[in-house]
């Protein structure tokens, strides 16, 4: 496994790989990786020649109150995980290479960036799609693997790969969990020891929601309340967002029809975690034959 540093290296390796034919996979992270990014690159793996990870605390999608400095960072444990499980080049660049002053240029999506975890982090998808622009453009990929773990990252960057032309297949991984349930995130090592254990509450509304929906309850209103008044009962955790949305537009929805993605933010001490399912709202029919 190689790790480069330099973006004009990443780009010489790439140019070389595809003139060899080589279908080059991306697996953008920002380190301190678990079972969740390596399960990435293991799709990855399968899909293509040569996997590359990126590890990159991106300073431009972070707030100016968030936690950037505090981020957790190990890149000698995380070159290793990463050669377990499969990958072939880690790049790992530096900021100032990345934004070199002065830095201008942006990537927006529209819309699907102002809901969900947009209205209370206005600017930090902009600096998603700026890195992962940035990434596409350097790496060269032809497929890159993204977590549903951050399911409105995955469909802002869908549309985003659409709205701009990138020749690039985005394949979208499941999200892996705890035994628990709490999906496995790098932020959890922030969390006491209470606070863990509070935090499977996410996990659990979620599947309260799913019975609710399975036992025919069709009220956004009503599911949303019982999942807020589960996770309110834990002394630590303070809800951002609970929404019930459309699974492509993000709009919110209100009597519950099709596939709808349930997302939450929850705030559990100092990390702010975040989860979704998405249910397949099947449509109520009534047994004729009961009524004959
Ligand atoms: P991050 O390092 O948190 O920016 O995540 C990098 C990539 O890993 C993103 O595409 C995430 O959605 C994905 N990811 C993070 N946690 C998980 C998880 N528990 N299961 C699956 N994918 C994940």
């Amino acid at each position: 496994m190689k790790v480069i540093t330099k973006i004009a290296e990443m780009q010489k390796e790439a140019d070389q790989l595809r003139i060899q034919e080589k279908k080059i996979s991306l697996v953008p992270t920002m380190g301190y990786l678990h079972e969740g990014h390596l399960s990435l690159v293991r799709e990855a793996r399968a899909r293509s020649d040569v996997v590359v990870m990126s590890i990159f605390v991106n300073p431009s999608q972070f707030g100016p109150s968030e936690d950037f400095k505090d981020y957790p960072r190990d890149f000698n444990h995380d070159v290793e995980l990463a050669r377990s499980a499969g990958c072939d080049i880690i790049f790992y660049p530096d900021a100032q290479e990345v934004y070199p002053e002065p830095y201008l240029t942006y990537v927006e999506v529209e819309r699907l960036t102002k809901v969900l975890c947009g209205v209370s982090r206005p600017t930090h998808f902009r600096g998603v799609t700026t890195i992962v622009a940035k990434l596409f453009n350097i790496v060269k990929p032809q497929l890159a693997v993204f977590g549903q773990k951050d399911a409105q990252q995955a469909i802002v960057i869908k549309r985003m790969v659409k709205d701009l032309n990138y020749d690039i297949e985005i394949i979208v991984a499941p999200i892996i969990r705890e035994k628990d349930g709490l999906a496995m995130s790098s932020r959890n090592t922030y969390l006491t020891k209470a606070q863990r254990i509070q935090a499977t509450v996410l996990y659990q509304s979620l599947m309260v929601a799913k019975k609710m929906i399975d036992a025919g309850e069709r009220k956004a209103t009503i599911i949303k309340k019982r999942m807020r008044d589960l996770i309110e009962q834990q002394p630590d955790a303070i809800v951002d967002y609970i929404e019930i949305v459309d699974t492509t537009t993000l709009e919110s929805q209100t009597a519950l029809n099709g596939e709808v993605l349930i997302a939450l933010a929850v705030k559990v001490g100092k990390p702010r975690l975040i989860d979704n399912i998405i249910v397949r709202v099947l449509e109520r029919t009534i047994n004729t034959e009961s009524l004959k």
